[in-house]
């Protein structure tokens, strides 16, 4: 029997044929915007070859105004379609197909020079857009038209039109960002008249025998967003002016709720999906944490959807599909969303790339082949960059023995996964256990490493990581306890608790300290949590958040004097500082440490901010920061034995998983 029947049926689209239900979503990689169209075409040549049924590419502006960012690619010039059939011709030869996303970016677009319905300014962009007038309107339908002409001549098996997430045709459609009262707005009819308008030209251009996907908004999750009937009413239109599938969207870019964070629930979104299903004719498509095949085979064969857009898995690999067809599932490296190397290195200016997977983004550059000289390789440590080393080194042909100290893999991991919110951490390690055996590394745990063990092996890799940072504040009593001895279960704390450092660590335990059931695998209470109604019953989806009482009053403390929460993810950050004020979490800056004693925590703001106080907590939670574990490695320093220095174990400032993989993969690859 065929494995995932459903996800790997084929699909007939109209003017294209799929052979499965997968499509890739569109990404941003910010490789366009480097000019190595080599690395771009290779970028989706490797995801057709792992079998992917269609890719939508990133979005391309239809011109200059509608960039996303000054210098944002599209599909300007006669030169852009030599660059684009590049990937297009790749991308065949690999027996894959690909769409080109048609992305106008209106108010979201980082520029003065942007345009809009009305000259509302986004509260994510600091530029106010100038208002079109009628003929301004025109010229961007016109140019979106005949980007998609371009496409067609690019080699593209079909176009996109980014109608979702508030850009520009989503903008039209709603009061929150349309104010006119010409035919472009008031009513309905007229709000909705640009978006169908567009895909009416953009059909009359391109003829009948060529594939459109509209992206439809189906919860705008912003205020005076739009109605369910409204939705509905617009995929209608949508299809009748040519359309043959309609992908959808889930929350505009300015919303205040998470909608593909790793702390949103998996297929959080598809029950909106299923829905519209019925309200068409043409292929629906689901999209947002959607990210195993599992998940994705239980919303087809639910009926919810006609396919499943993911996105970011394909970034972790590119062999989703073969693996899930050819029964090696497990072996799929997990997206974990959490969006470190993807969105927020995009939102960075950066390449995108991947925490699980290095090589995203950059498979011309590195490159793991087999060896031609196997070796015998101890790898001692069996957190993310020891584990990466392993199975890369292995994978290649070198014999690898793996030893860590501790009863199970994982090292930080292990914490990391056991918090609210970040159980895809799971899916992390248990993709490692099954890397090892696929490889044939040799694991020995229990194992605490010194240099006599190891002896006979052609290359030693230290990756023995960290160890948390005693802040020595002086202790006259109290409970104080370290964040291994909470996470790990060895110890728990009180009913009022002082977490002392406020940097991820520290977010991470007051979410454990707060949370009683974590609403990531709970749909309804996480709705709650966030206020994530139905649109059918409120605009938007939007309705008043109900989070679940905190489990335990709870200080963050910082002795730096600004934001706690600044330096946290890109585009997560708010989502940890949100959800921990909603626990009522107080967080203190600029704080220093007197003492810890009975009666509580001493602190004080410094002479000019007058007397200390006393925070009256039962434990203190220690999360300041982290020092390299060096033991081994000095040992063999002294010893005279070479050896590699990798992850934690080499700079503990800043380490993080994405850090510890990187440096394991590369090394596995170079020895
Ligand atoms: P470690 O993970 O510390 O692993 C080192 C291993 O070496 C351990 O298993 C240890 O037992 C072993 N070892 C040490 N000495 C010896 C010896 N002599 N012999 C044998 N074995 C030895 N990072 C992110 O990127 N994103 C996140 O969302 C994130 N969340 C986190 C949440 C929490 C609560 C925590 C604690 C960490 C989080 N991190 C996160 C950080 C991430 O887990 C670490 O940066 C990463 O694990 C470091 O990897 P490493 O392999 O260098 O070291
Ligand atoms: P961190 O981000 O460096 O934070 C350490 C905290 O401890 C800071 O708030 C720091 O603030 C405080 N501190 C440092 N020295 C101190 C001292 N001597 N006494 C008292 N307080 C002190 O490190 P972390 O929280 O341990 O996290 C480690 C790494 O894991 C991070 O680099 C992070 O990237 C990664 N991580 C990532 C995530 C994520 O979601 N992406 C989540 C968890 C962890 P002050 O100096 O101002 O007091
Ligand atoms: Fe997924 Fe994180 Fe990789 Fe982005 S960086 S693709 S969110 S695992």
């Amino acid at each position: 029997m065929s494995h995932y029947p459903h996800l790997m049926q084929p699909i007939d689209l109209g003017p294209l044929q799929l052979p499965n239900r997968v499509l890739m979503g569109s990404m941003h990689t910010n490789l366009e915007e480097r000019g190595d169209w080599n690395r771009v075409a290779e970028f989706y040549a490797e995801r057709a070859r792992g079998g992917v049924g269609l890719m939508v590419t990133g979005g391309m502006a239809p011109n200059a105004e509608g960039g996303v960012f000054p210098g944002a690619s599209g599909l300007f010039t006669a030169e852009d379609i030599v660059h684009h059939r590049m990937v297009t011709s790749r991308v065949h030869a690999a027996g894959g197909k690909i769409a080109m996303q048609i992305l106008h970016a209106g108010r979201y677009a980082y520029g003065k020079d942007c345009v809009a319905p009305s000259a509302i300014r986004s509260p994510i962009s600091p530029f106010r857009p100038t208002a079109l007038d009628g003929m301004g309107i025109e010229k961007q339908i016109a140019d979106i038209a005949t980007a998609a002409a371009r496409a067609r001549d690019a080699g593209y098996d079909g176009v996109e039109l980014m109608g979702s997430e508030g850009y520009f045709l989503n903008q039209f459609l709603v009061r929150h960002s349309n104010h006119r009262d010409d035919e472009w707005g008031g009513s309905y009819e007229n709000r909705m008249r640009l978006p169908v308008e567009v895909m009416r030209r953009v059909r009359a251009m391109l003829g009948a025998d060529f594939l459109v996907i509209f992206r439809l908004s189906l919860m705008d999750l912003v205020p005076d967003g739009s109605s369910w009937a409204e939705v509905v009413q617009l995929a209608r239109a949508v299809q009748a002016a040519g359309a043959n599938v309609l992908n959808t969207g889930i929350g505009w870019h300015e919303a205040r709720v998470p909608t593909i964070a790793t702390s949103v629930p998996r297929q959080a979104f598809s029950w909106l999906t299923g829905r519209l299903r019925p309200e068409v004719t043409i292929p629906v498509i689901a999209s947002n944490r959607i990210n195993t095949p599992e998940v994705a085979e239980a919303i087809l064969a639910t009926g919810e959807a006609d396919m499943v857009s993911m996105a970011r898995p394909l970034l972790a690999d590119p062999d989703f599909v073969v693996k899930a067809q050819t029964g090696r599932a497990k072996q799929i490296a997990p997206c974990i969303a959490c969006n470190q190397a993807c969105l927020d290195h995009t939102f960075a200016g950066k390449t995108s790339s991947c925490l699980v997977n290095p090589r995203a983004g950059h498979e011309t550059q590195l490159t793991i082949t087999p060896t031609q000289v196997p070796r015998r390789i101890a790898v001692v440590g069996a957190g993310p960059a020891g584990l990466s080393a392993a199975i890369t080194a292995a994978g290649r042909g070198h014999q690898v023995t793996l030893f860590d100290r501790a009863d199970q893999i994982g090292g930080q991991l292990i914490y990391a996964r056991a918090i609210p919110g970040k159980e895809e951490f799971h899916g992390l390690t248990d993709w490692f256990a099954t890397m090892l055996v696929v490889s044939g590394v040799d694991l020995r745990l229990r194992c605490d490493v010194r240099p006599d063990d190891l002896v006979g092996y052609d290359e030693v890799i230290v990756a023995t990581g960290v160890r948390p940072r005693d802040p020595q504040i002086p202790v006259y009593g109290g409970h104080v306890v370290t964040y291994p001895d909470l996470l790990s279960g060895r110890v728990s704390a009180g009913a009022r608790v002082a977490v002392i450092g406020a940097g991820g660590i520290g977010f991470d335990v007051a979410e454990f300290l707060t949370t009683v059931h974590s609403p990531t695998l709970d749909l309804a209470a996480w709705r709650r949590e966030w206020g994530v109604g139905d649109p059918a019953q409120s605009r938007g989806g939007l309705v008043t958040a109900a989070p679940e009482a905190a489990a335990r009053q709870v200080w963050l403390l910082q002795r730096k004097a600004e934001r706690p929460g600044k330096n946290l993810g890109r585009t997560t950050g708010w989502i940890h500082r949100a959800a921990l004020k909603a626990k009522g979490v107080k967080m203190l800056s600029g704080v220093n440490y007197d003492q810890i004693s009975d009666q509580g925590l001493h602190i004080n703001f410094g002479p000019e901010q007058g007397a200390g106080q006393i925070l009256p907590v039962d434990t203190v939670v220690l999360c300041a920061g982290q020092l390299s574990e060096t033991g081994l490695a000095k040992a063999l320093t002294a010893a005279h034995k070479p050896f590699h220095l990798i992850g934690g174990a080499d700079v503990a400032a800043e380490l993080d998983a994405k850090r510890a993989i990187d440096q394991g993969t590369r090394l596995g690859a170079a020895l």
